[in-house]
């Protein structure tokens, strides 16, 4: 079957490789569309992939085969790779590990995934999608549960205007789940392509942080106090910086993006208002729950993350990361099977 292999220093290639045999207890899963994770964006980025490594956790597709036990599925059933709720034992090391550290320990799994035309998963693993829910938007059912988690962790509560920085796939998943839970929301976001989308998914207001200063403009719109909750899902050198200097007395900050560099913070400038920190790491089983039931009731709509030049083919891969690498107007790239 054909995948795209890791093989080092930046570079894939999409090759045949054997095709995966479904073990006791496990499904085969033949992979429909498979979304580009920002994650697997650094990892290529950074070169923190191992050699060998298939990527690729945000996938749809369709159960082809079942290992020995597995009752659960017939061949055919529409699944995401994920959001199944996790035996006792089999939890991830994300979630059990008690001095887990993303930086060290986040990039070991060589196991083939979501970057082929196959995979196996452990039949307990995949979620059944949601009669209505497309390939496309199921594919994005994973960064919509890292979306509905942060919400879910913050303080938000109905009627509260909240701030985010970054409209890209989290960015813009964040604004419709805290729209969901009752927020209005004020983006921070310079790429007119996703400032346009961040206003097409219910954003208020989109400020442009290269034409005016986003916290003097975020706090100018809450009566001068500043948003209640500041979700940063950018994580570039300044915008922690801005999110703290932005949120109202008491407020809360939120980090969903993963900066990979030290960033520079000045607390001196906010620490008198007495703020929350909390960061915010991936969705549970139950958050992928939401998401689809969300996305199955049109409240969350992953298809406004897509353009026209979204959907790619796998022997596109190695340009499309590149291309990724680089900030960038694009929004979702999906790539089909
Ligand atoms: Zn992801």
């Amino acid at each position: 079957m054909k995948a795209a292999v890791y093989l080092s220093k930046q570079q894939f290639e999409v090759t045949d490789i054997p095709m995966p045999e479904p073990g006791p207890g496990q499904v085969l899963i033949k992979v429909n569309k498979s979304a580009i994770c920002g994650t697997d964006v650094h990892a290529f980025m950074h070169d923190l992939a191992p050699s060998g490594a298939v990527l690729g956790h945000e996938f749809a597709g369709i159960i082809s085969a079942s290992g020995a036990g597995v009752t659960r599925w017939k061949e055919g059933d529409r699944v995401v790779g994920g959001g199944g709720e996790w035996p006792v034992g089999k939890e991830p090391p994300t979630k059990s590990h008690p001095r887990y550290n993303y930086r060290t320990m986040g990039f070991t799994d060589t196991r083939t995934r979501g970057y082929a035309e196959y995979t196996v998963l452990d039949d307990w693993a995949p979620l059944p999608i949601p009669e209505g829910v497309t390939d496309e938007v199921a594919a994005l059912t994973e960064p919509c549960s890292v979306a509905v988690h942060a919400v879910r962790r913050s303080s938000l509560r109905l009627g509260d205007t909240v701030g985010v920085f970054g409209a890209g796939p989290i960015g813009l998943l964040v604004t419709q789940a805290a729209r969901a839970a009752g927020a209005n929301v004020i983006v921070s976001e310079p790429a007119p392509g996703r400032s346009d989308a961040a206003l097409a998914v219910g954003a208020q207001t989109v400020i442009d942080p290269f034409e005016q200063d986003p916290v003097e403009r975020m706090v100018e719109l809450t009566d001068g106090h500043g948003p209640s909750v500041v979700f940063d899902c950018a994580g570039l050198k300044n915008t922690l910086q801005q999110a703290f200097d932005a949120v109202r007395r008491a407020g809360q900050v939120v980090l969903v993006a993963v900066p990979w560099e030290p960033l520079p913070l000045l607390p001196a400038e906010w620490m008198a208002r007495e703020i929350d920190f909390r960061s915010s790491w991936g969705g549970l089983p139950g958050d992928w729950k939401i998401a689809l039931d969300l996305m199955a009731r049109g409240k969350i709509s992953a298809s406004s993350l897509m353009t026209d030049t979204s959907v790619i083919t796998l022997d596109e891969i190695q340009e499309h990361f590149e291309a990724l690498m680089s900030p960038t107007t694009q929004l979702q790239t999906i790539i089909r099977m």
